[in-house]
């Protein structure tokens, strides 16, 4: 099928695009690397009269270090190849450079964006589940402004965000690994590359042999990127072990209500989320003891 109709434009400048956004907002969407907006749009299933090609705009590209090496700062309009490929990511946020492999296949990362799998919010996508797991924060930007938006306020609802009308996602920020930190993503498809049917990323901090901190995401097990706070307090404060991350593994039914579909059933869904919960966990905490 052919998408309808729609006005299209290619600004040039940052402030060009964001004109466009507060005069159309409402009847505008961006264009990123077009692989989800595109087939929606030939399926019909999205409607916009007006597509702000966001292609040529050099100030929402690049990879860098800020804050001392704290955080590392990704635009948003960074292919995700890229980023898979990206010194700075694999060696400073390794949770991202190990996810990126399992986004889609090779021919869609190197159009999709980093920015357009986060604002599309899909809740079978990666990235958003690695953003919550991560702690980052999102730079949303328009005419009248900017402002950060933390990953846990972000995600609003199935394919919804925080982001209004007439702002767009400029950058993400993201932590950087630091000393007795641990991290895992895993997932589990039909066939690599399909969208999951359950996927989860875990990060690990630890002192003097305890779990300091812990953050779980989980993807496709409910209308976003789902946290898992039953499993970090079971972690949190505990010297890890095999038997606690069983333990925690376990509670993660507590977090979530999956959805039933052609591809697996609620319980079906529930026993991938304990199964991949053990399995990104057990390896984040190898990773703490190096
Ligand atoms: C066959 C196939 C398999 C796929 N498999 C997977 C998979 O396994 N996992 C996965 O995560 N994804 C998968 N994808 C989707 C892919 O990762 C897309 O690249 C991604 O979801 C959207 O990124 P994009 O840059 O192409 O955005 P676009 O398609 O251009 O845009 C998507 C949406 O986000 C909005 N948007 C984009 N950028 C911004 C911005 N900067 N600010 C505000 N709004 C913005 C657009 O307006 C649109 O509504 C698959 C796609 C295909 C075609």
């Amino acid at each position: 099928m052919k998408p309808p109709v729609f006005d299209y434009f290619a600004p040039n400048t940052l402030d060009e695009a964001l004109s466009l956004l507060a005069e159309h907002g409402d009847e505008a969407k961006v264009l990123a690397g077009g692989q989800s907006l595109v087939p929606a749009m030939n399926f019909r299933l999205a409607r916009p009269e007006i597509l702000i090609d966001l292609g040529r705009l050099s100030e929402l590209t690049g990879i860098e270090r800020l804050d001392g090496g704290q955080n590392v700062r990704i635009g948003a309009m960074t292919r995700q190849r890229t980023v898979e490929r990206h010194p700075l990511v694999r060696k400073h946020v390794p949770l991202v450079h190990e996810t990126m492999p399992w986004v889609a296949h090779p021919q869609i990362r190197n159009r999709g964006t980093f920015g357009g799998s986060l604002a599309h919010a899909d809740p079978a996508a990666e990235l958003p589940a690695v953003l919550l797991a991560l702690g980052g924060r999102c730079l949303a930007k328009s005419r009248d402004g900017e402002r950060w938006i933390d990953a846990q306020d972000f995600y609003t609802g199935l394919f919804e965000t925080a982001l209004e009308p007439h702002e767009l996602l400029a950058a993400v920020e993201l932590p950087s690994v630091g000393p007795g930190e641990g991290w895992a993503f895993t997932e589990m498809s039909r066939r690599h590359g399909d969208f999951a049917l359950c996927g989860v990323a875990a990060r690990l901090k630890a002192r003097d042999g305890v779990v300091e901190e812990a953050s779980v995401a989980l993807l496709s097990v409910g209308d976003g990127p789902t946290a898992a706070p039953s499993v970090v307090e079971i972690l949190v404060g505990q010297a890890p072990s095999a038997e606690l991350v069983s333990t925690a593994a376990d509670a993660v039914v507590n977090d979530i209500d999956p959805p039933g579909d052609l591809h697996a059933t609620p319980a079906y869904r529930r026993h991938l989320a304990r199964t991949l919960t053990r399995r990104v966990l057990t390896a984040a905490v190898d990773r703490i003891s190096g």
